[in-house]
């Protein structure tokens, strides 16, 4: 039976970590870091996730601004408030919670985020920077899942690394930091052929479809590292990943569980890109 890899007990662990630098660099500069999130409509899972942005805030003592704006938001309301926020020194992170409502144009939104404060990692200046490898900020579900891995003492090098999905939130970014990590990388996705016989070669096997307990036990190979990133909402309303744990963890090495995995890390990384942007701006 597979380590179960606990999402929770590491991203405590990373938060203490977070709050005590927070502390050390308050001291020193007498800058608070500051993130601002805005949320435009009333989707309550994105309400939920703004809610546990704003207590993570508070945890590890950053200054924190919740925007939640009426679903008849214009584009134009929205941009001007993204260039006030950009312009307010008191605000290092800006996070745009995502989908936003169809009459929104998402693309220009994130292009409008001063990228030394997008803190989601999706401004296309900060996507270069991964992909060249000299990135400030890490997208904050892949970077979460590299730290799942290394917190659990595994080394990527010469790894046989398959990312199955290859969305820009998560599967492309997860690819380019298994790579950094020196992993041997394959990306798989809706139109790959044969896709167990990826996926059984995989020694880390990291998968983002959104497809409840897809990747079953004949798709994975004895030994292997398996993350999964999914979050899926069963009829009965139980959330339940994108790998079928039951047939996956007695072959696999390690593992991760969902709920208890990597979604309590997506939340932290965002603090330490929040503290990142304080320091870079502190810097300055
Ligand atoms: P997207 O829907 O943007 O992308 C899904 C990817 O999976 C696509 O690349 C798609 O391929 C691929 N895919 C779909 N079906 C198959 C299939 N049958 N075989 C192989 N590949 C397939 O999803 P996201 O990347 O945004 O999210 C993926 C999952 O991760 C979701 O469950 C989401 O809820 C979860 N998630 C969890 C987070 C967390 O904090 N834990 C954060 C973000 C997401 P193609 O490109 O060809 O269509």
């Amino acid at each position: 039976m597979a380590n179960i890899i606990d999402g929770k007990a590491i991203s405590a662990a990373v938060r203490g970590e977070i709050k005590e630098n927070t502390q050390k660099f308050i001291a020193e500069t007498g800058i608070t870091p500051g993130l601002a999130v805005i949320i435009v409509g009333t989707d309550p899972a994105s309400q939920v996730y703004v809610r546990n942005k704003r207590r993570a805030c508070e945890e590890v003592g950053f200054y924190s601004e919740a925007y939640e704006l009426p679903e008849a938001t214009t584009q134009a309301e929205l941009e001007a408030l993204v260039d006030k926020l950009n312009a307010d020194p008191a605000i290092h992170g800006i996070l745009c919670q995502l989908p936003l409502p169809k009459h929104l144009n998402e693309e220009s939104i994130l292009l409008r985020i001063d990228p030394r404060k997008d803190v989601d990692a999706f401004h296309p200046y900060n996507v270069g920077r991964i992909m060249i490898g000299n990135q400030k900020f890490l997208p904050c579900t892949p970077a979460g899942v590299m730290e799942l891995i290394r917190r659990s003492g595994i080394d990527c090098t010469g790894k046989e690394c398959v990312v199955v999905g290859r969305s820009n939130i998560v599967g492309k970014p997860m690819a380019m930091l298994l790579l950094q990590a020196n992993g041997t990388v394959t990306i798989c996705h809706s139109r790959t052929k044969d896709l167990s016989e990826v996926t059984r070669r995989a020694d880390i096997l990291v998968v983002a479809i959104g497809k409840a307990d897809f990747i079953t036990g004949d798709m994975v190979k004895e030994g292997a590292v398996v993350i999964d990133v999914g979050m899926n909402r069963r009829a009965d309303g139980k959330l339940t990943g994108d790998v079928d744990f039951a047939t996956v963890a007695p072959k696999a090495s390690y593992i991760t569980p969902v709920p208890g995995g990597v979604g309590p890390m997506t939340i932290t990384m965002l603090m330490q890109n929040t503290l990142t942007a304080a320091t870079e701006a502190a810097a300055k």
